[in-house]
């Protein structure tokens, strides 16, 4: 008892008591103070924005080399092509369906609450939209025609194609290749280690980024759309509680709540930056340490849902879509929907994850549907507050199709993702 509580006085300084917290902890406090000084001092927070940029710009420098090298490496470890092969399949069908998931549940939060109806706005019909890439466009640019180009663009699925080959190349190489592979080991440990360091940085810099974004965005702005933000935060949780908690729950047979609770540093972060390729490495910090996925399966799952899977986003679409349509007075018909479900699950495999990428998007679903395009700038003032709830869900989405394939491949340390201690950190 005693020595308890000497041990405990050494650290019952603030800082003290601050060093002990578990990181998710700081990053919540950090996320929430964020609020507050951006709700009390309006846009002077903005002077915190320079911690914020340094912040994204050290995860952001990570980006390229941890998932050029966590692949190969991932690859070299996983000898087993057919393995590859199906990770892919089960990769790319479960974002395919949960995004079509996410949409209907979108369309379907619209319908119940109705959030345009009463806004009589008039279309001019004067707007044009960008055109939607082509899906042999995407394929075709798929492969990287010169590989320094690739990584000076940091365009990650041309990275991603490149590693899978020189991946496959090492393993088939055999015994030669053993020095190169053993290289790409080491590089990747050092990289996480990197991506370690740089989480320490995580609470401050999302409460810098946090306190930006509440600062700038005054009540004025928006009050008048507080319905349909709303309704796209409810659907947005609802989608992550029962999609995701649902499928980790009944088909992983794992906790929910552990699944939660170990990718809430990705989730702060996803929430503050906007931008799921900027939360990358943390996203594969958090599915290594946190939820015990192989290097091979979450070097290669986290990747490419960063850029081709964006529940979120079809999300938020779904509920514009038909919020656009009430607020223009427009009747849709079931073709209609069909082509809501049918564009915004396609135009999400072209979406950068980047900020702001899914208003253009929403551009290319309200042309298909035939719904007035003076609805993206109806939106355009509030995006950013909308764009931090479809980003956190598109990176919940792709951490939980991380876990499910890990776990379906035994790729996934049982162990490690019920541990009491994890947070992320060293
Ligand atoms: N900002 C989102 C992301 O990075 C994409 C979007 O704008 O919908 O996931």
């Amino acid at each position: 008892m005693v020595k308890r509580m000497t041990q405990s006085s050494k650290t019952a300084t603030p800082l003290g008591r601050w060093k002990r917290l578990q990181l998710w902890h700081k990053i919540l406090i950090g996320l929430v103070l964020g609020v507050a000084t951006g709700a009390i001092f309006k846009e002077d927070a903005l002077v915190l924005a320079p911690i914020g940029t340094l912040f994204l710009n050290a995860i952001k420098m990570l980006i390229v080399p941890l998932v050029f090298v966590s692949l190969v490496s991932g690859i070299t470890s996983m000898q087993d092509s057919a393995k590859l092969g199906r990770i892919s399949i089960k990769t790319i069908s479960i974002y395919m369906v949960t995004t079509a998931f996410a949409v209907s549940i979108g369309l379907l939060f619209g319908a119940v609450f109705t959030p345009g109806d009463g806004l009589n706005m008039i279309a001019s019909g004067q707007e044009t939209a960008k055109e939607a890439p082509s899906l042999v466009s995407i394929l075709v640019g798929l492969v990287p025609s010169n590989p320094v180009t690739a990584f000076a663009e940091g365009n990650v699925l041309q990275i991603i194609v490149f590693a899978i080959a020189i991946g496959v190349s090492m393993n088939l190489v055999g015994e030669k290749a053993t020095p190169a592979i053993k290289l790409f080991d080491s590089l990747a440990e050092t990289f996480y280690k990197l991506t370690d360091l740089i989480m320490g940085l995580a609470p401050y810099g999302v409460f810098a980024l946090i306190a930006g974004v509440v600062g700038s965005h005054g009540a004025e702005v928006l009050l008048p759309l507080a319905e349909v933000i709303g309704v796209i935060y409810l659907a947005s949780f609802a989608h992550v509680v029962l999609v995701y908690g649902g499928l980790i729950g009944l088909l992983a047979r794992l906790s929910p709540m552990r699944f939660l609770r170990g990718i809430a540093p990705a989730l702060a972060v996803a929430f503050s930056t906007s931008s799921s390729s900027g939360t990358l490495p943390i996203s594969i910090e958090c599915a290594r340490k946190n939820l015990g996925v192989s290097q091979g399966v979450a070097g290669f799952v986290l990747p490419v849902g960063a850029t081709i899977n964006m529940d979120g986003t079809a999300i938020y679409q779904g509920v514009l879509a038909l919020f656009i349509a009430q607020a223009f007075g427009v009747d849709l018909g079931a073709g209609q929907y069909m082509m809501i479900i049918l564009t915004a699950t396609l135009a999400s495999i072209g979406t950068a994850g980047v900020p702001g990428a899914g208003l253009i998007m929403l551009g290319l679903v309200l042309t298909a549907a035939g719904l007035p395009l003076e609805g993206v700038a109806l939106i355009a003032g509030i995006d950013r507050i909308l764009d931090m709830a479809r980003t956190t869900v598109n990176v919940a989405g792709d951490l939980m199709t991380t876990t499910l394939v890990g776990r379906s491949e035994k790729e996934l340390d049982v162990e490690i993702y019920n541990s009491p201690n994890h947070d992320g950190t060293q």
